[in-house]
């Protein structure tokens, strides 16, 4: 079985082709300036990447110029469109609709417009793409995965705000969490390591990338989520400032006269490491700084630190304790001083690491020390193959 996963932004759209056998990427690729002049698909098949200049004014130009590539005799990977069994959609929001991936109906795409609201930058993107699939692969069958999912077993003691609770009754605003398909991956992926079932372990999952968020993992569900209403919320990241004092938003548009607009695009664009550093959103660039000798990127790079430390410490006491601790995505992946400044001090939960081990980089390793209690795992992430495994589970149950 072969299935396309498409993650489609606003002028954007990523795919990867997926053989379930084999679990093995066949081609994947890019399409950029979507309606927008000089627009470019870039190709990737066979170790090999193929920039295809294309005119594509809308999505459905270019989920037919995906398709085109894709069974091309240049550098095509399938024969024809029908060896592609289904489609698989990321979908950014899934409100408290989802608690799981779905086959798309007209009833499950009427419930997506009405968490356009909740997600207004991400849902209508990936709405259009689906609605693209739709027209060039009528009849192929397409699953949504939602990033919320995952999050919805968060019980309300979680999810809840201290707000009154009539703005949850009547907006629905409460925790929804983010990055769920990576937190379920990698959970999965640790209890494979593991030689245990997800059911049986405490997990507390650190998706350090772009953006990032912690998960509490308790019995292979999600308990708590440093995420929340929108992906603000949590840990400082590269342009977001994560949970800050809330009275600070009125403060500043008082004090600045700026509008509610301006200091929400602050928060979300102008913080994080890039606010406290002055130097970049990318953590590479403030590490080289701080190394430099810049303090402001120091100070940085240790709030980024405190803070995952401080929500691991919380949600091993949320689970009463913790087996493992999962570092994955761009950040969690690659950078080991991170991993071993975030590990360091937390030997009282029976957490150490080895030097060693936390120099291997790209592949799925358990970096503890020989004596500690608690697994500590670098799991690269792979939402695009998550997305797959469900949509075969779901086409297969059809
Ligand atoms: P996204 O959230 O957009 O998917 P990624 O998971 O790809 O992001 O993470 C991107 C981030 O990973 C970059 O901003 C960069 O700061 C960080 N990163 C990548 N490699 C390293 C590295 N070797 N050391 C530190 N940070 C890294």
């Amino acid at each position: 079985m072969k299935i396309l996963v498409i993650n489609a932004g606003s002028s954007s759209l990523k795919y990867q082709l997926i053989d379930m056998d084999t679990n093995n990427v066949m081609a994947k690729g890019l399409c950029e300036r979507i309606g927008i002049e000089g627009s470019l698909l870039t190709h990737q098949a066979g170790g090999e990447k193929y920039p295809i200049s294309i005119e594509m004014k809308d999505h459905s130009d270019a989920i037919n110029a995906v398709i085109n590539a894709l069974i091309s005799k240049e550098h095509g990977v399938i024969a024809d469109m029908s060896e592609i069994s289904a489609v698989g959609h990321r979908v950014v929001h899934g409100g408290e609709e989802f608690s799981g991936s779905v086959i798309i109906t007209e009833a499950v795409k009427n419930a997506l417009e009405a968490c356009i609201e909740l997600a207004p930058l991400h849902n209508p993107p990936n709405l259009t793409g689906i609605a693209a699939c739709e027209k060039a692969m009528p009849g192929v069958p397409q699953v949504a995965v939602f990033d919320t999912a995952f999050h919805q077993s968060m019980p309300a003691s979680s999810y809840l705000y201290p707000l009154p609770y009539e703005y949850y009754e009547k907006y629905k605003v409460r925790r929804y969490g983010f990055h769920g398909t990576s937190h379920k991956y990698v959970t999965q992926r640790a209890a494979s390591m593991l030689g245990k079932k997800a059911e049986e372990l405490k997990i507390i999952t650190c998706h350090l990338g772009n953006g990032s968020s912690i998960t509490a993992v308790n019995g292979g569900k999600s308990m708590d989520t440093t995420m929340g209403f929108t992906p603000l919320a949590g840990t400082l990241m590269g342009t977001r400032c994560g949970d800050i004092d809330p009275a600070i938003v009125t403060y500043i548009i008082n004090k600045e006269g700026k509008s509610a607009e301006e200091v929400d695009s602050i928060m979300n664009k102008k913080s994080g490491i890039y606010g406290v550093s002055g130097v970049s959103s990318d953590f590479r660039d403030v590490a080289a700084a701080a190394a430099d000798g810049n303090k402001r990127a120091e100070v940085g790079l240790k709030m980024f630190y405190y803070e995952i430390k401080k929500f691991i410490g919380a949600y091993a006491a949320a689970m009463n304790g913790v087996d493992a601790i999962v570092f994955t995505a761009g950040i969690g992946e690659n950078d080991k001083t991170l991993r071993k400044e975030v590990t360091s001090g937390l030997s009282f939960l029976g957490v150490e690491i080895d030097d060693e081990k936390n120099s291997v980089r790209g592949e799925e390793i358990d970096i503890s020390a020989s004596d500690a209690k608690v697994k500590t795992l670098v799991i690269p992430t792979n939402e695009e193959l998550m997305i797959a495994l469900d949509t075969k589970e779901i086409v297969e149950n059809l």
